[in-house]
């Protein structure tokens, strides 16, 4: 095992820390005030090649793989964890799926705008009853001979307002369970008969938009079905064990953020005639954020490491989503009592990243649903794909 980055990988790593620094932090603040979503910056990403991981070349890819993007990830949103979503939304979201089970028409059409920026991108598949029970779902495609008629609504759809194009996942042989769900790319600009309603009542992610998605006999193209019919469920699983890594080095950004900010606040602040980094306590409350921090970033290389060379890596990845939140919380949470009195104000951002944090012990996968499926491989429950 070499713990060496390559002088690609530094180089990428210090572009998305320039990135971030230079074109997301000067905007965090006024953002998140305004719950306002900086369309340009994904534009600005999408000309950097920062969208194009893992995507073959001919269709605009960046030439290079998870390890990269994850390292390019974790620097976005150690500045601001919102911007975490959108190598998920736009890359390993849509243009992997369709990369991965497309047609040479849908490569063509989709994954090139999708990775420059020019659209943004989307997958829905939860509902206001069905979450963690994706099987469960009940918006419904009806085939219709030479379309798609689209029924239902999704709930909780990240970008779902502002999204050009989306992943939408629908029963189409209703009693089918598992085996009866299909994968289809919508083009919300050009589809009649959706309707796009931002939720604005999040704790957190304040400048990433979120959205229910209601279709109202809303004509999907039958071209636009993705990959084999009824067999969505299995293409939602194998996206999610992709998009989860957004959630997992997410959450070491924000664990690292918050560990990076109470130590210069633990060196700056003074009481009793010392900084209160003098002091065992708080030395505890740090080196507890330190060590579960390293083991964070390390568990998603790990993840990342198996996904490029192609080797199992669901567990792996439920790992470093699983422990990524719990070390996001902790430390978000530590963060806010090495603060003081400062750190519940919004003058400073321990508020956010505890709002933040809190996002990844439910998306993409509930904390419990991760256990589920860490014990499920490890009792050979189920295979470790
Ligand atoms: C900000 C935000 C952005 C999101 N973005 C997207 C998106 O882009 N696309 C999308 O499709 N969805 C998105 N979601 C939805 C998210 O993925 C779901 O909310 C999540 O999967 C959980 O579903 P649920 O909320 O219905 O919870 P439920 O499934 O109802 O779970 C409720 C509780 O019950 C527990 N539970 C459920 N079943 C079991 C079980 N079998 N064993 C043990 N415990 C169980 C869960 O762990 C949880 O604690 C987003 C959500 C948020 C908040």
């Amino acid at each position: 095992m070499n713990f060496d980055l390559t002088d690609e990988q530094k180089m990428v790593q210090e572009m998305a820390r320039n990135f971030a620094e230079k074109e997301i932090a000067p905007y965090v603040e006024q953002d998140e005030e305004n719950h306002f979503y900086r369309r340009e910056i994904l534009t600005k990403m999408g000309e950097l090649g920062l969208l194009g991981w893992s995507i073959p070349e001919e269709y605009g890819g960046n030439g290079m793989g998870w390890m990269e993007a994850v390292l390019a990830l974790y620097e976005i949103a150690k500045v601001h964890t919102s911007w975490r979503l959108s190598i998920s939304g736009n890359c390993w979201g849509p243009a992997m799926t369709i990369n991965q089970y497309g047609t040479k028409e849908q490569k063509e059409k989709y994954i090139p705008k999708l990775i420059s920026g020019e659209h943004v991108g989307s997958f829905a598949i939860t509902e206001a009853n069905s979450g963690s029970d994706v099987a469960s779902m009940k918006t419904f495609a009806q085939d219709k001979g030479d379309h798609w008629l689209m029924n239902g609504s999704k709930m909780w759809i990240s970008g779902g307002h502002v999204s050009d194009v989306g992943l939408v996942y629908a029963v189409t042989e209703k009693g089918a369970g598992h085996n009866g769900l299909s994968c289809f790319i919508v083009d919300f600009n050009n589809t009649p008969g959706i309707t796009r309603i931002p939720i604005h009542t999040k704790v957190g992610m304040w400048t990433a938009p979120t959205s229910e998605l209601v279709f109202e006999n809303a004509v999907i193209p039958k071209e636009n079905l993705l990959g084999p019919l009824n067999k969505g469920f299995f293409i939602c699983m194998w996206q999610l064990n992709n998009t989860r890594m957004g959630c997992a080095t997410g959450a070491a950004a924000l664990s690292a953020a918050a560990l990076e900010g109470s130590v210069q606040y633990a060196n700056e602040r003074t009481q009793f005639g010392k900084p209160i980094g003098k002091y065992q306590m708080i030395q505890a409350q740090l080196a507890e954020m330190k060590l579960e921090d390293e083991a964070a970033k390390y568990l998603v290389y790990r993840a990342a490491w198996l996904k490029d060379k192609g080797l199992p890596n669901q567990q792996a990845t439920s790992i470093a989503k699983l422990f990524g939140c719990q070390a996001a919380v902790h430390a978000a949470n530590m963060a806010m009592k090495i603060y003081g009195s400062y750190g519940y104000s919004t003058e400073y951002p321990c508020g956010r990243w505890l709002r933040d944090a809190k996002q990844f012990e439910t998306l993409e996968g509930t904390s419990n649903m991760h256990m589920q499926i860490i014990a499920n491989i490890e009792l050979g429950y189920q295979p470790n794909r």
